[in-house]
């Protein structure tokens, strides 16, 4: 019994002390509070350029029982247009209660550069030479990478690649054929236009041709064709050149072989009397005093003189110059490189169908100096152009250094021999402005003549060895 009754005391002290000790567990687990923080990145990576999300993970603050909802300042900057490696630090509050947690950023280029190849079908060369194509590349980070982008050949494939700065790498491949279509680059060393007085020598300028398969290949050029440069007449060299693949280029250079009728390099004083605008009914009248004195002048032909057509081929074949002027005359002419020789060669053509010769001697409307062109070429200084283009093509181009004023304010016969015989000196070459367009500016040339020949002058017609007078360019 006595055994018994001691049994059951110490079950029940034993009880007790587990009661004890569990309540004062349940205390300490309810007095234990702290953050409890999950799903928090120590490291991450974003996208240059994205937008940066704060990520302060799940957060709270208690004890196993209950967690309180916590507020979380964020410290530290991230410009997401900047490689590199950022902090940002987030401080969570509660109550008086602080924790801070650290958290590294990457900001990385993983964006790969774009191909675009423009062309449909690609070709390459059967030898293996890959052309150049139009291939565009741009990057989110290094932006243009057109240029570095390499291409290869691979299995009749075209493979073009590009590495942006962060080791992205855009590879594509396209279908591509061997076949060479592009006929070979051929140029012409000097004018396309040649011009010799007959007597004077003629000497190959050269020329060059290069194959966008075969590279250089000046050496298979085939020129054919001679100049006998003492026989006045026209003559045609031409250039032919083929690549591996039989694509051909041709080209012609025209030499013109004549008999100058004023000789070259004028001695003593002279005279060129230039006529502009013409024809008109006041033409007629010009060539009978032309033709009384025997003076040779030349006259810079538009294609407004409708129904005196004829006076160009009377002044032709009275042995004056047909210059070319511009078809129409009007400014507009100077909107472009392309406007311009339209024009100028509707009027080379007009005067070609009326008197069968080419003229290649011309005066720009305004003269090259002119200003009026500005209001019509957008910018592109387009007479600094035309003038270097023109006796690129082989044209010859006049300005004047006297005046007539008949197109501005002089307004009568004896103002105009005025101006003319004012800017007449010991020089050797004066190329005289008149418009054959002006009644009393025509009525002006027989004074003119007079003095002229009266004062040692000698009137000629200009013609391709003329000495030129250029104007200083204004546009
Ligand atoms: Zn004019």
């Amino acid at each position: 019994m006595k055994e018994l009754k001691r049994n059951r005391k110490i079950l029940i002290i034993s009880l007790i002390v587990v009661l004890v000790l569990v309540i004062l567990l349940f205390t300490l687990l309810i007095l234990d509070k702290k953050f409890y923080v999950k799903e928090f990145k120590n490291n991450i990576e974003i996208e240059y350029g994205s937008e940066f999300k704060e990520t302060s993970g799940d957060v709270c603050y208690g004890n196993k029982f209950k967690c309180n909802k916590v507020s979380v300042e964020v410290e530290g900057m991230i410009d997401t247009t900047k490689l590199g490696e950022y902090e940002i630090t987030y401080i969570y509050k509660y109550g008086k209660k602080e924790l801070k947690n650290k958290q590294k950023v990457k900001v990385v280029d993983r964006t790969k550069p774009s191909i675009e190849v423009e062309d449909s079908e690609l070709l390459y060369c059967p030898n293996g030479i890959i052309p150049d194509y139009k291939v565009t590349s741009t990057d989110n980070y290094d932006g243009d990478l057109s240029s570095q982008v390499t291409k290869s050949l691979e299995e009749g494939k075209i493979v073009f690649s590009v590495k942006d700065s962060s080791g992205n790498e855009t590879i594509v491949k396209k279908d591509a054929i061997a076949k060479d279509q592009t006929s070979p680059a051929l140029t012409l060393k000097g004018d396309k236009t040649i011009y010799i007085n007959v007597g004077g020598s003629y000497k190959e300028y050269g020329y060059q041709a290069s194959d966008n398969c075969d590279g250089d290949i000046t050496s298979k050029v085939v020129v054919t064709g001679s100049v006998d440069t003492k026989t006045a007449g026209e003559y045609t060299i031409t250039y032919k050149v083929s690549d591996e693949s039989k694509n051909e280029t041709t080209l012609k250079r025209k030499v013109y072989v004549y008999k100058s009728s004023n000789g070259t390099a004028q001695s003593g004083k002279n005279i060129y009397l230039t006529f502009d605008d013409g024809p008109s009914k006041y033409t007629s009248k010009l060539l009978d005093v032309l033709k009384k004195y025997n003076v040779k002048a030349t006259f810079f032909v538009t294609g407004n003189g409708k129904g005196y057509e004829d006076m160009i081929l009377r002044a032709y074949n009275e042995g004056h110059t047909i210059g070319l002027h511009s078809n129409t005359h009007n400014y507009s002419i100077y909107a472009s490189e392309e406007t311009y020789f339209n024009d100028l060669y509707a009027i080379q053509e007009k005067v070609k169908n009326i008197t069968g010769y080419t003229s290649m001697i011309i005066r720009f409307p305004g003269g090259s100096s002119n200003t009026v062109s500005r209001r019509y070429d957008g910018g592109t200084h387009i007479m600094s152009k035309l003038t270097k283009e023109v006796e690129q093509k082989g044209f010859r181009y006049f300005d004047w250094n006297v005046g007539g004023g008949d197109a501005g304010s002089v307004t009568t016969t004896s103002g105009v021999v005025n101006n003319v015989l004012k800017g007449l000196g010991n020089g050797s070459t004066y190329v005289v402005l008149q418009h054959d367009t002006k009644g009393f500016s025509v009525d002006a040339v027989e004074t003119i003549i007079q003095y002229g020949l009266s004062h040692g002058y000698t009137f000629r017609a200009i013609d391709m060895t003329t000495p030129t007078v250029h104007h200083s360019l204004n546009n």
